[in-house]
């Protein structure tokens, strides 16, 4: 019997490497019970799945999720939506305001790399993420990587992108409170993606207070006296429990394959019972 599952996943509709239905033929191959599509600001490789859903795959649940960002003041924050209706209207048009943004921030991206010298077009990302993706800064890396100016798109991020590096543009961002109810109108679960990349654990309560319903708990950034902490916190403020493996198959970034981390099924359940409540519905 299939135990494990994955709850962080990103495809081709952002930043990930491979097309929806590539990541459903890896999971079921992996022998992943669960899955859930969680790409940065949008919901279309989990619409693409659903519409071309067929009766041999069936026996792999895909729960639909998202992921935001947005700042703390000095820190940034990405918070996970589990079990959100994708037909809600408010959610798709908040959505495609945060996709027309992030394309907008883009071309400012490289316009600000291309002034300090690099050979660099918006052409060039277009072409690498696609007609319809959000765009996201290890686009910008992979061009700049393909262009050998970089050897790695993390490289890139170090001299370029990070925060505090002379290529960033910060994001359009819609505020905590504002995402928290933007998931919850839409009958999903808001959850605190990565809390130990925060690195502020002050930041980490705060988010509690703001009203977030689960921690991501198992990353594969998280030491084990942070799973060990986030735990406990969990347990204190009666916070539901997730993880998953943030896979975006980006050569040198682990994990390399779905399948290696997981989460056990029991935490799933426990979450897709919280969502039933949530809704008012039983179980
Ligand atoms: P953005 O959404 O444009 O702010 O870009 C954030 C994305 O970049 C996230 O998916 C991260 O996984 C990825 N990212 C952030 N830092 C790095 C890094 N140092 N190396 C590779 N990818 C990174
Ligand atoms: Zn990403
Ligand atoms: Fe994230
Ligand atoms: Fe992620």
């Amino acid at each position: 019997m299939k135990m494990a599952s994955d709850l962080h996943i990103h495809t081709d509709a952002s930043d990930g490497m491979l097309p929806p239905r590539r990541i459903v033929q890896m999971a079921r191959e992996a022998g992943l019970s669960h899955i859930a599509i969680t790409d940065h600001d949008t919901i279309d490789g989990i619409k693409t799945i659903y519409q071309n859903n067929k009766e041999d795959d069936h026996d792999i649940i895909i729960i639909p999720g998202v992921e935001f960002s947005t700042d703390m003041p000095q820190r940034e924050v990405h918070i996970l939506g589990y079990y959100i209706d994708i037909t809600n209207h408010i959610l798709r048009k908040q959505l495609h305001i945060l996709h027309v943004n992030r394309r907008d921030r883009a071309q400012k991206m490289v316009l600000k790399i291309a002034a300090l010298g690099y050979n660099i077009h918006y052409d060039e990302v277009l072409a690498i993420a696609g007609e319809k993706s959000t765009i996201g800064r290890p686009h910008i890396a992979r061009v700049l990587v393909e262009k050998k100016y970089f050897p790695t798109i993390s490289s890139v991020f170090d001299v370029l992108l990070e925060q505090d590096r002379p290529g960033y543009v910060p994001h359009y961002k819609l505020s905590v409170a504002q995402i928290i109810t933007l998931i919850r109108q839409a009958g999903g679960i808001p959850v605190l993606a990565h809390p130990g990349l925060i690195n502020d654990d002050s930041v980490v309560l705060d988010m509690i207070r703001s009203g977030v319903q689960g921690l991501e708990v198992y990353h594969p950034s998280h030491t084990e006296s942070q799973i060990h902490y986030y735990l406990q916190l969990a347990e204190k403020h009666a916070l539901a429990v997730t993880g998953g493996s943030d896979f975006h198959a980006t050569p040198g970034r682990f994990p390399d394959e779905l399948g290696i981390f997981t989460i056990p099924d029991q935490l799933v359940f426990h979450l897709q019972r919280l969502s039933t409540l949530e809704r008012g519905g039983c179980f």
